[in-house]
Order: C-alpha cells, then sequence, then structure tokens
C-alpha cells in the first residue's frame, strides 16, 4: 500500500500541467549578495517590493561590525524569505590559509549561520579563489552549492555561454557573469537576460556586493535594482534563489578541528617573510588618520629581522604589528578567565602602547584591552604586560604595540605567558565611551 501511494508521488511531475509562461524562454534570474555589506537591507527591500527574493552569502564574523548587516538586520532579511548562504567566518582567501584553517572558515561560519536559525546550503569563496582543497571542503562543511565569479557571457568573455543549465552543469562550480558594479546599466542587466532568452534559456546568477548610491566601486543604485526587478516583474521572468534552483536537502552541520594549542606566537622572532613586506603569520593594523610605512629591517633585537613602523604623519588613531586576526592558525588560544603577560622587544622615538584583541566564539575579533605606556627606548627595551582575566566569551588573542603619534617604532621577538594564578588586578576599568569593552589598564 504504502509503495503503490510512493510510486503515485513519484510520478506526479510528470503529469503537472505547463507553465503558465511555457511560450517564453525558460530563462531564471538569481540575485546573489556577497558580503553583508549594510547597505544590502537596501537590496534585499527592493527585491522585496516586487515580491523577489535573493541569497546573501554573509561573512558571520563581520556580521554587527561597522559597515556590516547587524543580527536584527539579518534576521529581518532572512524573515522576508530571501535566502542566506555563506561567506566564510572572516573572509580570507582560502587558498593562501592551512588546511584546518580553510575548513574552520568554511564548516564555522555555516555553523555560526545555523546557530543563528538560518538553513544554510549555499556558499560562495572569498575573492572567487577555489582550489581543489576548498571545494572539496565546501562539499565537507555540508554546503550542496557553491557560486562562482564569472564564466557566463560579458564583454570580456563574448565566448562564454549565456547561461548556466539548470540544474547547474557543477553544482560547486555556479557561473555568473561577474560582479555588478557602479557602472551597471539597467539595459546591460536587461541584455543579460534577454542574451539568455536568445540562446534558449536558462539561468542567470547575477552578483551584487553594495546596493547604494555612488557608496563604492561595486555599489549598485537601488535606483537600477529597482527599475530591473519592475522590468523582470513585467515580463514575467522568474527570480529564485540559489537554493530554489539548486535544490536538495539541508545537510547536517560539521564542524572544522579546532586550533592547535600553542605558547608562543608563530613566528615570534619575526625571521621568516609573508606577503606584502609584513612577516609570515603578522598583519599590520590601526585606525584614525595616520600614514604607517612598514618595512622589514635588519635592526633586530635577536636573529636577523625586526619589523620597523614609520609615521610621518598623524591626525588620530594608532598602529600596530599583531598576530593574524584569524580563526586559530596563527592568532594564540584563549583560555577562559586566565590572565596573558604580553611582552615583545622595541625601540622608539615616540611612546607606545600595547593593545590586545580577542575573537569571541562566532569568530568575530573584538578590541579588548590597551595596556600602560611605555617611554620612547634608543635602545632595544621590552615592554611587557599583564593582562586582566580573559573575558569568557574569548576563544583566541592577538596583540601588538601601537604608535600613536608621529615617529618610528621598532619590534622585534614577541612573548606570550600563561599566568596559571588568577590575577587581581584592581587597576584596570572598563571603559564605555569608545568602544565597548575597552580597558584602561594604569
Ligand atoms: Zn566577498
Amino acid at each position: 500500500m504504502l509503495a503503490a501511494v510512493l510510486g503515485i508521488a513519484a510520478a506526479s511531475p510528470v503529469t503537472a500541467a505547463p507553465e503558465p509562461h511555457s511560450s517564453q524562454p525558460n530563462t531564471v534570474v538569481t540575485f546573489t549578495f556577497d558580503d553583508g555589506s549594510a547597505s544590502q537591507s537596501t537590496g534585499a527591500e527592493v527585491l522585496h517590493r516586487h515580491g523577489m527574493r535573493g541569497t546573501f552569502y554573509i561573512i558571520s564574523g563581520a556580521i554587527g561590525s561597522p559597515g556590516y548587516l547587524g543580527h536584527d538586520e539579518l534576521r529581518r532579511i532572512a524573515e522576508t524569505g530571501h535566502e542566506i548562504g555563506g561567506h566564510t567566518v572572516t573572509h580570507p582567501d582560502l587558498t593562501q590559509v592551512s588546511p584546518d584553517e580553510m575548513r574552520r572558515q568554511i564548516c564555522d561560519d555555516r555553523a555560526n549561520l545555523d546557530r543563528w536559525g538560518h538553513q544554510v546550503t549555499s556558499f560562495t569563496a572569498p575573492f572567487d579563489e577555489v582550489d581543489d582543497n576548498v571545494r572539496a571542503a565546501v562539499q565537507r562543511c555540508g554546503y550542496s552549492s557553491a557560486r562562482t565569479m564569472g564564466g557566463l557571457r560579458v564583454r570580456d568573455c563574448p565566448d562564454c555561454v549565456a547561461a548556466e543549465s539548470m540544474p547547474p552543469a557543477d553544482p560547486y562550480e555556479i557561473r555568473s557573469p561577474g560582479m555588478l558594479t557602479r557602472e551597471t546599466t539597467v539595459d546591460e542587466l536587461k541584455e543579460s537576460v534577454t542574451r539568455a532568452d536568445d540562446s534558449g534559456g536558462g539561468w542567470v546568477p547575477l552578483v551584487l556586493h553594495q546596493t547604494c548610491d555612488r557608496c563604492g566601486p561595486l555599489a549598485v543604485s537601488p535606483r537600477v535594482l529597482d527599475e530591473f526587478a519592475g522590468w523582470l516583474h513585467d515580463r514575467g521572468t522568474a527570480v529564485r534563489t540559489v537554493h530554489e534552483v539548486v535544490g536538495g536537502p539541508v545537510a547536517p552541520v560539521r564542524h572544522a578541528p579546532p586550533p592547535q594549542e600553542r605558547d608562543r606566537p608563530v613566528n615570534a622572532s619575526l625571521e621568516q617573510a609573508g606577503p606584502d613586506g609584513v612577516p609570515l603569520g603578522w598583519e599590520t593594523g590601526g585606525w584614525g588618520t595616520n600614514t604607517p610605512v612598514w618595512s622589514r629591517t635588519r635592526d633586530a633585537h635577536e636573529g636577523e629581522w625586526a619589523q620597523r613602523l614609520d609615521m610621518p604623519h598623524f591626525t588620530d588613531g594608532d598602529a600596530k604589528l599583531m598576530s593574524t586576526l584569524d580563526l586559530g592558525e596563527y592568532s594564540l588560544p584563549a583560555r577562559k578567565g586566565q590572565n596573558y603577560t604580553l611582552s615583545t622587544w622595541y625601540k622608539a622615538t615616540a611612546p607606545t602602547q600595547l593593545a590586545v584583541y580577542y575573537r569571541d566564539r562566532v569568530g568575530q575579533w573584538r578590541y579588548w584591552a590597551a595596556g600602560p605606556t611605555f617611554a620612547p627606548a634608543e635602545q632595544w627595551s621590552k615592554a611587557h604586560w599583564t593582562t586582566p582575566p580573559v573575558p569568557d566569551e574569548a576563544t583566541g588573542i592577538s596583540f601588538g604595540l601601537a604608535l600613536f603619534s608621529r615617529g618610528s617604532l621598532t619590534t622585534d621577538d614577541y612573548g606570550v605567558r600563561l599566568n596559571t594564578e588568577a590575577s587581581n588586578d584592581s587597576s584596570c576599568r572598563e571603559l564605555d565611551w569608545w568602544v565597548p569593552r575597552r580597558w584602561l589598564c594604569l
């Protein structure tokens, strides 16, 4: 009996009525939005007004930070029926990180989005950088598709096919006409659809970043989006999310290997060079209006290399070298409630200060604490400071010696010591006037 029922159910699509627009080529448009930039709220609203839904590929570690969607906005976008997809935790080039870090970036992002209540099946890689290992990890983390940037016909690729097939020939390499920019016109968008129509139909996944007026090179004006969506609506062209086109079940969340335990920064003596004149495993950070100039120098404390920072112009903010703000390939693991003694050797022509960041459970990096000020030093001197207990939600830490005026600063031989005895550092207080969780310790 049960088999007979199933047999009928399986046969039903064959006998289904023809589609209402069967006289038109079967072209389907998908609006995909990368990064979760704040202005995408507007893009989501424009589509919603036309009864359309898009796919939003989210950098989960950026949600709630300046320039990105907040948690409430992301929830609203999902509640209006848009699809939420994954775009890693912190948006690195996945082909340039270790295999474990790559898996954390992909799997943990999907786990974050799942924890926030989204059913996540669609992925796109940062910078469109994919190799066989990334592709395998995307599948292992439970994604059923991955969109790429390009492969469909545009001016630069006159011989490319006009539309992706449905279902896509390779769901882990969904082709698109590339990124929309602020130069993209409504006519060009219409053309991408009529071109697909003329070649017998197919899938046209469009790639958007911001949706605001003149707010960046990749920003599409909401007016352009509105006019194009109205045109699609009037001519009856189907608009679907990536998941609606690709289909398939929602795979369970899979977790990546946790970061290695480690008691000192990787490349602590800055001997190994990384890309862009910065030591391997380190990155330059800072904020405000100033002009940091970074160079590797042979004026080392120990070994052969140190890192020099020159600041010829300064209005406000700071600049500093820090362990890469990642998911654990280079940054140090943090243990709840424990204190760390952070140190580095330095030479400086101006005062400096240790600045400490922590990674929360989502994988987002937060400014946490500032240590005492260290005096300028002509000879190598050691800056060190014991932090307050690490916040409960911290999973990793990174720190740097900040220069916050004109001058120069050379650093070398960084160290971290975990203090097994809890400290009672009553001279620290939390400041709430600048950024949450900033501590002032005197
Ligand atoms: Zn991106």
